[in-house]
């Protein structure tokens, strides 16, 4: 038996308006009392002496959750070249230069995170870039959003996409005045290439996986809704329990790609299955692309591409299809949707299942959920939906959000509060590897409105702002919720886990501004040092 004090903290137990406490007993891995030290060395069994743990008068969260995350993409883009610092195509080409002069003749250049809106050139990459840095070399980078990659010309050729390449369905190769190939893959197109890139060796990913898992540690989460499946069905399952048995201990609720729903229903696995360290999460759907590369689906034309509506990714009829079969399996949904198309047909794909087959509390999830409208958010409060959002997002779309759908929707769009007043369960995530991986920069986004500079100052659409309460819980109770999960994490209380954070400040006294400086010092996960600033 485990018997564990953590004295001299300040425990945000459920919000800062409740009292504070200085001490937390934790029994085998969960709380077994919160309040003063003398109360906490009583709560154990006559004759058995805790080990006491000084917290140094540090603020103590509840364990984070990042409810959308891909932590497997995440370690394998730790081989990628970096790109979401380069602001240039000179200097993209720079870094593939550097690449190609340490790896062997033939062997892919693989990066991530280019921005063409930050580019000084102010357009895309094409695969003549590629071609003058790489050496002949196969390349492929992968745009922030990953609905978008550019391909070299020797990557274009092994994957056989010439001037007489048809589209993919709910996909597109861009080409020149000439017909030509520009390089530039939308949506599934991408897999066009994807598919001829080596996989990664199973050895290989392991050793990537738990470095990621280790980051997310030291970040602050402690558990991890990760929707990967790279390792295939049940490969994946098999790697994240790996490097749990390495004594990785961060908890895992694994968000299963559609493509696995029919292996899935042959073994007895369905969402919640599974023990405190691993459970079997949602099936991950698509419904759209992105903003920022004009695919999310919108009811009306992009307010800066007249004509566009954007993709849906998956054909109406299908994703209803594939929403009601995971129903009646038994299966959570956490649909992609950014556009209000997207959402919309997305809600009518869980209504109607609903409708056929009613599940009371099954909390269908949609994530990202940012262009929307008045009428959807008042279905998904009806629905019942949990809106799966990443305040983080912000910074990077409000350089181009209002030029792709205007003021009107803008009002509508990004709605945090207004989707918390109108009732909608919240949970935070992070996208990674689409956006860094760290809670305490969410956190200041949903309550700032501000990119990492601090701008603008008065925040992106203001009034959407989140307090800081509602923006922990986001990240904490949130997440919990999502997974029905609430009863087990997501607060400090009695017969929860004990899953916490310290912080380097308190939170609730630094400015807003700062809170995406604190760090985090200390991460505690089922009452053991899973983490420790050194
Ligand atoms: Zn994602």
């Amino acid at each position: 038996m485990k018997a564990r004090v953590f004295t001299n903290g300040d425990f945000w137990v459920t919000g800062r308006d409740v009292r504070r406490r200085d001490s937390l007993a934790a029994l085998d891995g969960r709380i077994i009392r919160i309040g003063d030290y003398d109360e906490c060395l009583d709560a154990f069994p006559r004759g058995m002496k805790p080990d006491v743990i000084d917290l140094e008068g540090k603020t103590v969260l509840p364990g984070f959750t990042d409810s959308h995350i891909h932590l497997l993409s995440f370690g394998l883009t730790l081989q990628d070249i970096p790109l979401a610092d380069v602001n240039s195509i000179e200097a993209v080409k720079a870094r593939i230069r550097a690449r190609a002069a340490e790896m062997p003749e033939g062997r892919w250049i693989l990066g991530r995170g280019w921005d063409q809106e930050v580019f000084a050139e102010k357009r895309y990459l094409t695969r003549k870039d590629l071609d003058e840095a790489s050496g002949g070399r196969p390349v492929f980078l992968t745009r922030a959003c990953g609905h978008i990659a550019v391909a070299s010309t020797r990557a274009l050729e092994i994957a056989g996409i010439t001037r007489d390449a048809q589209d993919p369905p709910g996909g597109a190769i861009d080409r020149d005045a000439y017909g030509d190939p520009t390089g530039i893959l939308r949506e599934s197109a991408l897999e066009l290439v994807r598919s001829h890139i080596p996989p990664a060796s199973r050895e290989l990913m392991e050793h990537l996986l738990k470095q990621a898992m280790e980051h997310a540690l030291s970040k602050g989460i402690t558990t991890a809704h990760t929707n990967d499946g790279q390792a295939g069905f049940p490969g994946t399952m098999d790697l994240y329990r790996k490097v749990q048995e390495q004594g990785v201990p961060l908890r895992v609720y694994w968000d299963i790609p559609v493509e696995f729903m029919q292996d899935l229903f042959k073994t007895p696995l369905r969402t919640g299955d599974g023990d405190d360290y691993f459970r079997i999460g949602a099936i991950k759907l698509f419904a759209d692309g992105s903003l920022g590369g004009r695919t999310a689906a919108l009811e009306e034309p992009y307010s800066d591409d007249p004509g566009n509506r954007g993709i849906l990714v998956t054909p109406e009829q299908e994703l209803r299809e594939q929403v009601y079969l995971a129903h009646t399996h038994g299966m959570q949904v956490a649909v992609h949707a950014i556009g209000d198309r997207a959402a919309r047909v997305s809600l009518e794909a869980i209504s109607s299942a609903q409708s056929r087959l009613p599940v009371n509390h099954i909390r269908h999830r949609l994530v990202h959920v940012q262009i929307l409208s008045p009428h959807i958010m008042s279905e998904m409060r009806r629905a019942k939906v949990v809106a799966d959002i990443q305040p983080k997002f912000i910074s990077t779309d409000m350089r181009w959000a209002l030029e792709r759908v205007g003021p009107t929707r803008m009002r509508s769009s990004y709605s945090w509060r207004t989707m918390r007043r109108a009732g909608i369960p919240l949970a935070g995530g992070s996208d990674c590897p689409v956006e860094p991986l760290d809670p305490l920069l969410g956190i200041y986004c949903a309550v700032t409105r501000k990119d990492v500079e601090g701008n603008p100052p008065l925040g992106f659409f203001p009034n959407e702002k989140l307090t800081l309460d509602e923006a922990v819980r986001l990240f904490t109770m949130g997440g919990a919720y999502g997974a029905h999960e609430e009863h087990r994490k997501g607060s400090l209380v009695p017969g929860k886990l004990c899953d916490f954070v310290a912080l380097s400040e308190d939170i609730a006294s630094v400015s807003p501004d700062d809170i995406k400086d604190l760090e985090v010092v200390l991460t505690v996960v089922g009452g053991e040092i899973a983490y420790r600033k050194t």
